[in-house]
């Protein structure tokens, strides 16, 4: 049953836990390290074997997410690393849009609300193109799958390489081409954000990049958060997720937005490395950054 109490809560906490040996094993994975919610990839990230999932599949992750506490209404996958939207490779683009309809497509047999993804690599031909080409692509995945109700959410990268995502104004740019605010989002990574070189530490720094953010995206587009502290420095464009209160940004930022009233009721997902008994620590110390509201 839903906890009553999730209506005080103003960000949801969760991680990206994994699927081996089954989906509805992330289920019990989130539990185990305290999660409200949670992240998956919904198959092998790293290969292009697809996966589909099969009735029985769906009704074994289903039970186990209805006898569990885990908020059922906030649960993300994140796609694939090899997908790329605007792979200048013809053959590299045509099997990125089908692995992406795929992806879509198991969030919504799996009920999951969001799909979280990084824009793509323009490969050196400019971000313009990319940005272009990433709009269309998008548009095609939305209309290809006009029964889904995922959300499709943009991720802020760092900006390694031709990574577009690095400036609010690409995200920008993409939702306004693409115009479907209904099927299409974004998710703030706090570690890409940061190592993109928006100051998030001090009230100063804190106010004035989600101010920024608010003002060219919108407050409504912002549905989650990847939750990481960051192992590099503001700007260094390298992403590389730290432990919460362990990186360059520290835990300020965390105690800021888990006590953000903007931010109420939208889930963070944490993805950071030392395996369950970190999670396990930043989920409480994380949970216990919120303050009660009179
Ligand atoms: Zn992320
Ligand atoms: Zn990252």
């Amino acid at each position: 049953m839903p906890c009553p109490q999730r209506r005080e809560h103003k960000v949801i906490v969760g991680a990206h836990v994994s699927i081996a040996g089954g989906v509805e094993n992330a289920v019990e994975n989130a539990q185990f390290i305290g999660c409200e919610t949670f992240q998956i990839f919904t198959k092998n990230q790293n290969q292009w074997k697809e996966k589909h999932y099969n009735a029985s599949e769906i009704k074994k992750f289903k039970s186990a997410l209805s006898s569990s506490n885990q908020d059922p209404n906030h649960l993300a996958a994140h796609d694939s690393y090899l997908i790329n939207l605007c792979a200048t490779d013809l053959e590299k683009l045509k099997k990125s849009r089908t692995a992406f309809l795929n992806e879509i497509n198991r969030c919504t047999d799996l009920n999951l609300a969001y799909l979280i993804f990084h824009p793509g690599s323009h490969m050196e031909k400019g971000e313009e193109w990319g940005l272009r080409l990433i709009s269309e692509n998008l548009l095609w995945a939305i209309e290809a799958s006009p029964e889904s109700n995922v959300l499709l959410l943009l991720e802020t990268t760092a900006g390694q390489g031709t990574n577009l995502g690095y400036k609010i104004g690409h995200l920008k740019t993409i939702i306004n081409t693409v115009n479907k605010p209904e099927r299409l989002g974004i998710c703030i990574d706090t570690c890409h954000l940061f190592a993109a070189g928006y100051e998030l530490r001090g009230e100063k720094g804190y106010q004035n990049t989600f101010q920024l953010i608010t003002q060219e995206i919108g407050l409504e587009n912002i549905y989650a958060f990847h939750l990481n502290d960051s192992k590099k420095d503001l700007g260094t464009r390298v992403d590389r997720h730290e432990v919460i209160g362990e990186g360059y940004i520290g835990e300020d930022l965390f105690r800021n937005l888990m006590n953000d009233d903007r931010f109420k009721n939208l889930p963070g997902f944490l993805e950071i490395p030392g395996g369950e008994e970190s999670f396990k620590n930043c989920l409480v110390r994380l949970k216990g950054f919120r303050r009660s509201s009179g």
